[in-house]
């Protein structure tokens, strides 16, 4: 049984849930890294953990979305992102494990490794892939696959927002912040002062703020923008904050309901650097560190700019004492053995620039010609 209904057993009949991961998912102590920045009580959340397939945070949202596809009826889903997408490639795999074929679509995005990873994985579990060259495209090439799929399947695709960040995918993460109490009673961790994550569609951040609240936690999330102004800011998460609370005392009248402001969120935005996941010095310097001490591998889009905000707050703030959690929202799982025999010729054409130019500077697979 999940936390959240154990809470809430109302939700229960409301909210149709598939299992797809491993929760809950470990906490671990940061010795080492702790030590570097000067905190001695600092930890993780293995959400990197969170599937056997695949991991990071997207599993959490699709365990409530592909129960939305099934309540629904659907054949297929379509969703959308920039090329290296996780929340793509989840929504691939593990709509394949639940029988639902899926179809990204796609914009462009500066080149890294895992990009060129990600698309291959999506291709090897049989998504289709589309490539769009900007918002207007995207738009139209959007309606016509919704009517052709239409014709093809017998039905539409259900169309899932980028991120995963529906209301009921948020859902998933208001049980995090539920799964993470019962962590602190069985005295896995003390009850954390702050939490650190990576802000990208925000519904990780609104779920976790929204669950720790109702829970009854005194924790406070910062949330470290790493995407544009424009998809992430105070004014609209406060809104998807309200949203989805009322969504979710709508379903259950005992659920509570608050009333959030921009002053409840608390954002970063001094991480971001240029553009979406070009890779910060920051950023990348946070990556190393994490994988020295600890052996845990992160990256340069997400989660090395939200650790990068946590290094640099924890090190001002030295002395303090303050229960400090990092929340890896990245995936950890090594699908390499799967993809080593795709060849990206099989991509469509739009893609092939990912596998033929260089990698940006920062990115480890990164090597200069001279
Ligand atoms: C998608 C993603 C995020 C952002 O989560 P949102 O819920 O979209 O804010 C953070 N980290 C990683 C690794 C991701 O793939």
């Amino acid at each position: 049984m999940l936390p959240l209904f154990r809470n809430y057993p109302a939700l229960k009949e409301k909210l149709p849930h598939v299992p797809l991961g491993k929760f809950p998912t470990p906490v671990q102590k940061l010795e080492r890294l702790g030590e570097k920045i000067g905190s001695d009580r600092l930890f993780i959340k293995r959400d990197d953990l969170s599937g056997e397939l695949y991991g990071g945070n997207k599993v959490r949202k699709l365990e409530f979305i592909l129960g939305q596809a099934r309540e629904e009826r659907a054949v297929e889903v379509l969703t959308f992102g920039f090329a290296g997408s996780n929340h793509a490639l989840a929504t691939a795999i593990y709509a394949k494990e639940v029988g639902l074929r899926s179809i990204s679509m796609f914009l462009s995005q500066p080149n890294a490794e895992y990009v060129r990873r990600n698309l291959l994985m999506g291709s090897r579990v049989g998504a289709e892939l589309h490539y769009y060259r900007n918002m207007f495209f995207i738009f139209w090439g959007t309606l016509f696959e919704l009517v052709k799929h239409r014709f093809s399947s017998g039905r539409f695709p259900m169309v899932v927002p980028p991120g995963g960040s529906s209301s009921r995918g948020i859902i998933g993460f208001v049980n995090a912040a539920f799964e993470l109490k019962e962590q602190v009673e069985a005295g896995k961790l003390p009850e954390p002062d702050l939490i650190y994550v990576a802000l990208g569609t925000m519904g990780t951040a609104v779920g976790l703020v929204l669950g720790l609240k109702a829970a009854g936690l005194k924790t406070r999330v910062i949330p470290v923008r790493v995407v544009d102004r424009k998809y992430a800011d105070a004014r609209n998460m406060a809104r998807l904050l309200n949203k989805v609370n009322g969504y979710l005392s709508g379903q259950d009248h005992s659920f509570p309901r608050f009333k959030f402001s921009e002053a409840d969120t608390g954002i970063r935005h001094d991480y971001f650097g240029d553009d979406y996941a070009l890779f910060t010095p920051a950023g990348m310097e946070a990556v190393v560190l994490m994988e020295e001490c600890e052996g845990i591998k992160l990256e340069g889009t997400y989660t090395g700019k939200a650790l990068a905000c946590l290094m640099e707050e924890t090190r001002k703030n030295r002395g303090r004492d303050q229960v400090i959690l990092f929340w890896n929202t990245y995936n950890s799982r090594d699908y390499s053995p799967l993809i080593s025999g795709v060849d990206y010729h099989c991509l469509p054409r739009g893609f092939h620039r990912y596998f033929e130019e260089e990698v940006q500077p920062l990115d480890p697979g990164y090597k200069k010609d001279i």
